[in-house]
């Protein structure tokens, strides 16, 4: 996927070829998320994968699969390595990052619960929208992050909520496994979830990324993929 890499503060970029051999996700990773979903903070990052096959440049159109009562929009703050790294120290965890974006973890909720695991209901083709632009040099520990549908408010907080901060996520997963250059690891998502229908905008905006797009549409629209 063609993207463009920015540094913070300048007006330095590049376009690049993002192509990362996976995509991680943190589970309930918000302290105000996990009590809507009416779970405990978790005791350690809950780790899961979305297929590098779902992402979707901004401006993408996410198509709703039928049949099922919630396709979730999650907003999150996203984050592209830059380095190989394995068994990364918290401390030096910064290092390794090319870039902050924006991400849409989109997530049909029926088929979480249903499937139990959640390779599924997160692995839609078009169910990782991400962008607008990959910005280095920002500070994750305090951005901003607002999600809009159809223009209204619906997500607003600041990744100084995470549980778990973005160094600590990226050598908690690099203890498992490497990290390799362009790999993506979104970081959860604030509360205020719902769900996606037909024509929906939606619209994540992080403080010092700039806002990714996608709207919805139906699955007939795009007939057998
Ligand atoms: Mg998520």
């Amino acid at each position: 996927m063609l993207i463009t890499r920015h540094i913070a503060n300048s007006s330095d970029h590049q376009e690049m070829d993002l192509r990362p051999t996976k995509i991680l996700g943190i589970g309930v990773n918000y302290h105000a998320h996990a009590t809507e979903m009416g779970k405990q903070p978790p005791v350690e990052p809950l780790v899961f994968l979305k297929p590098p096959s779902a992402m979707m440049a901004d401006g993408g159109a996410i198509v709703r699969p039928r049949g099922y009562e919630r396709v979730d929009y999650e907003g999150e703050l996203a984050v592209v390595m830059g380095r190989r790294g394995r068994r990364i120290a918290v401390e030096d965890a910064l290092d390794y990052v090319l870039g902050y974006t924006c991400l849409l973890d989109i997530t049909v909720r029926d088929l979480q619960k249903r499937d139990g695991q959640w390779a599924r209901a997160k692995g839609f083709d078009t169910f990782c929208p991400l962008g607008p632009r990959i910005v280095a040099g920002l500070d994750p520990s305090d951005l901003h992050l607002t999600t809009r549908v159809n223009g209204t408010v619906r997500q607003d907080s600041s990744t100084s909520d995470l549980i778990f901060s973005v160094p600590m996520i990226i050598s908690f997963i690099s203890q498992a496994m490497t990290l390799e250059p362009g790999d993506v690891i979104t970081t959860g998502t604030p509360s205020g979830v719902g769900n996606l229908e037909i024509d929906d905008q939606v619209e994540v905006e992080i403080q010092g990324v700039g806002i990714l797009h996608a709207h919805v549409v139906d699955d007939v629209e795009l007939g057998d993929r």
